[in-house]
């Protein structure tokens, strides 16, 4: 490439633009950016605790979290403290060596929830693949299903990420249309429904494992009946089938427990009541992992499944590096530290009887539903509609950022370092909003 010529496709000095404004920043991505995603049209520059601050300076209450990643709240000190120093001294080795950095995790996340050992990966689609490929394994290996005949079970609406694999069964038309072929080996069942669960391990004997999300996030914040999940993991248990809890959004404080699926983890919050313990045989973490400062998301299990993994069966470059040890052994001792799941809980119970007071005298919010500060109001209008999107651009507008999961379903889920003065603040701008909107 000869510089400066006809033929060269860069300048030298190709610099890049300063953004001095939140138009600029949208058409820069409209134009170079590829359009998988539809933004509320919001440019974020700074994000501490609760708050994020638009390029014009703008304050926000951020009332999404990153999709629950950022639970610990936006760049906290010690997160970004223990990222800044690990990256000032080894940042990635591969795991062609050992480093000094993924035992201690591995061993700290491993007693945190109560299992013998962790796999490291780094989104949450890779720890959805990766707990399905080791179910698949441990079906073949240690249950005896003869080679490629394991099916998995999954839920109608359910939301896992964006593989191959993954949306192969999904059901939802946007994530799936023109990206066959499909993966083949998964049974879809309706969400919440144990007789439907029973049948489809009574109709086949192949079965490899249960996935489910504690609660449907994507699919509209969905919370199963109580004693769903202790009685499906029964269900599994009775059938010697793998019970997956993909935590990817509920994990971490998210739900006003440490895990949805509360099992023999240590616990921190005192006021863990209601749904039983469930002790998943595969947990999925991703997100929150991190406090949402670096990509980093893990399978966790006991020995004898786990043990199935042998080298070069599955891995990642990136997976297990000393910044995202580091990184999550921070982020979750910041959730017991500041009692986050106990904070999520009162929060929450707070957040819903205050918006079921409000929906009972408003017309347009018809209920509200959720666990600790995972929750969602569902507007009275159709799936088609827009007019949750156009409640968030108002929300927007008054100093909150929330995104709707669907035409009529907002989702509101904030950083858990929340107090409550800051709720009672946001709870008035949610409530003067719908009010205004009616009118
Ligand atoms: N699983 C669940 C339950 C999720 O909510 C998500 C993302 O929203 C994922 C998996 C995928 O995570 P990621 O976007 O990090 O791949």
């Amino acid at each position: 490439c000869l510089v400066g010529s006809e033929m060269c496709i860069r300048d030298s000095t190709m610099t890049v633009d300063t953004i001095t404004s939140s138009k600029q920043a949208i058409e820069l991505e409209d134009k170079y950016g590829a359009h998988n995603y539809h933004p509320l049209p919001v440019v974020l520059a700074k994000g501490e605790g609760v708050h994020v601050w638009d390029v014009e300076g703008k304050k926000y209450y951020d009332f999404l979290s990153a999709y629950s990643a950022v639970n610990q709240g936006h760049c906290h000190p010690k997160i970004v403290g223990a990222m800044n120093s690990q990256a000032e001294t080894l940042t990635l080795t591969s795991r062609a060596f050992y480093n000094d950095m993924l035992g201690k995790y591995e061993k700290f996340a491993s007693e945190l929830f109560g299992f013998d050992k962790l796999l490291p990966m780094n989104t949450g689609a890779e720890a959805v693949e990766t707990a399905l490929k080791l179910s698949r394994k441990w079906a073949y290996e240690v249950k005896g299903i003869a080679e490629n005949e394991a099916q998995i079970i999954v839920c109608e609406n359910n939301f896992h990420g964006r593989t191959t694999t993954i949306i192969s069964f999904s059901n939802d038309p946007v994530a799936r249309k023109n990206f066959g072929p499909y993966t083949d080996g998964f049974i879809k069942i309706e969400y919440d429904n144990l007789q439907a669960l029973e049948n489809a391990l009574n109709s086949n004997k192949n079965i490899a494992a249960f996935l489910v999300e504690p609660i449907q996030g994507e699919a509209g914040v969905y919370v199963p009946s109580d004693g769903y999940l202790k009685a499906a993991k029964d269900l599994c248990v009775k059938h010697n089938v793998l019970f997956i809890a993909d935590e990817v959004q509920t994990g971490i404080a998210r739900t006003g427990r440490l895990l949805a699926t509360c099992g023999d983890c240590s616990c921190v919050n005192k006021n863990c009541s209601g749904e039983p313990d469930v002790k998943a045989d595969i947990l999925i973490l991703g997100k929150a992992l991190s406090g949402g400062a670096y990509p980093v998301s893990a399978v966790l299990a006991n020995d004898d499944i786990m043990n199935v993994i042998k080298p070069g069966n599955h891995g990642s470059t990136f997976g297990g590096n000393p910044i995202a040890a580091s990184v999550a052994i921070a982020a979750l001792e910041v959730v017991q530290e500041e009692n986050l799941a106990e904070n999520s809980y009162v929060l929450g119970e707070i957040f819903r009887s205050e918006l079921s007071s409000f929906a009972k005298e408003n017309d347009l919010v018809k209920s509200v539903r959720g666990k600790g500060l995972l929750n969602a109001i569902l507007i009275n209008d159709t799936e088609e509609s827009s007019t949750a999107w156009d409640i968030c651009m108002k929300l927007r507008d008054n100093g909150l950022l929330a995104k709707p999961t669907h035409g009529n379903i907002i989702r509101f889920a904030p950083p858990l370092v929340m107090n409550k003065e800051q709720l009672m603040d946001c709870i008035s701008i949610i409530k003067k909003t719908i009010s205004e909107f009616n009118n």
